[in-house]
């Protein structure tokens, strides 16, 4: 069977020829399978691609040689050794930057399960024990991932797509470094630059959207990401986003959101939750909607169990996708 992505259906080419559609909501690799493997791992990835999800996440930063890494914070010290191997590179914060390394350096920390740089303990307890069973991984560089994705893509005979963020891209432009316009043109190098590639540009800076549809000229697929809280740092007014003058500006710019899982539904106790009506006037302005984060082992509070959490992002407020953590389990609840 070999899977591609038509529009936002799930399609399917059918042993004897001939074709299914599914047009179930789409499972998007939080950071790759990072339920069980250290996120945006090479292996995490792999994971993910193997467990069935139909877009895999990449979070991008730049190194200090302008090499886009996958990697979610701009500091590298709460996912690697840096500060045993580089202790003298540390800013005047404490904190190890990924702009401050060439990719040749990054490429020497080893990279482990999500920690806190203070204590040393896991943020997820019951996630890959990189303490007792470390592993060689890697820090990669987004065009080893996309080699990866596009490899299994043409072993297993599917068309699993990507989902590239530009992480803090005002942040990278104070510091001398422009992101997107380092970004935008290896992604179209791989075949990625029209909304018919299995392709999601992703940002929570309104301002860098614009810009990336404007200025430097996007043409693929784009989704504008919304935080739980009012204004994002940049200066991103969130809730004028998601009102319907909001929504139906943001149409002219992007193709969908990726709002905050609190934006989407809320419980006040495990009986009880309230679905807003974000989706509902995102799709009346024409947007698709894919919120953030599934996570089995940190559920929105209140909520009682992943399936409550599953029917009432899919079930009930019709979100046409959903990042996970776990895409084995997104998966499963979807084909129940
Ligand atoms: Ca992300």
């Amino acid at each position: 069977m070999k899977t591609i992505l038509m529009g936002l259906a799930v399609v399917t080419m059918l042993a004897g020829g001939g074709w299914a559609a599914e047009t179930r909501p789409l499972v998007i690799a939080h950071r790759g399978a990072s339920g069980y493997l250290p996120e945006h791992t090479l292996a995490s990835k792999a994971l993910a691609y193997g467990l069935g999800a139909d877009f895999l996440e990449q979070d991008l930063v730049l190194t200090k040689d302008d090499v886009p890494v996958v990697l979610h914070d701009i500091f590298v010290d709460t996912v690697s050794d840096v500060a045993k191997r580089f202790p003298e590179r540390k800013r005047a914060d404490g904190r190890y930057y990924a702009l401050d390394f060439t990719v040749a350096e990054l490429k020497q920390l080893r990279v482990a399960e999500r920690f806190t740089a203070k204590t040393g303990e896991a943020v997820f307890a019951q996630r890959y024990p990189s303490a007792v069973a470390p592993a060689e991984f890697r820090i990669s560089t987004l065009e080893e991932e996309l080699q990866l994705i596009q490899g299994l893509n043409r072993s297993m005979g599917r068309a699993v797509g990507i989902y590239p963020e530009i992480k803090q891209p005002k942040w990278h432009r104070e510091q001398g470094h422009d992101i997107s316009r380092i970004v935008l043109p290896i992604l179209a190098r791989y075949g990625y630059a029209t909304k018919q590639d299995a392709c999601f540009l992703q940002c929570f800076e309104l301002a860098e959207v614009k810009r990336i549809r404007g200025e430097l000229g996007w043409k693929g697929r784009m989704v504008m990401l919304i935080e739980a809280k009012a204004k994002g740092a940049d200066g991103t007014d969130y809730g004028a986003l998601c009102t319907e003058a909001g929504l139906r500006e943001l149409a002219t710019v992007v193709d969908g959101i990726g709002p905050s899982l609190g934006r989407i539904v809320t419980w006040a106790s495990a009986t009880e939750w309230k679905v807003t009506g974000l989706v509902q006037a995102a799709h009346a302005a024409g947007l698709v909607v894919h919120p953030y984060t599934v996570r089995v082992d940190e559920l929105p509070k209140g909520c009682p169990s992943a399936d409550a959490l599953h029917a009432a992002l899919f079930r009930e407020a019709k979100s046409d996708g959903v990042f996970t953590d776990f895409p084995d389990v997104t998966l499963a609840w979807l084909k129940r």
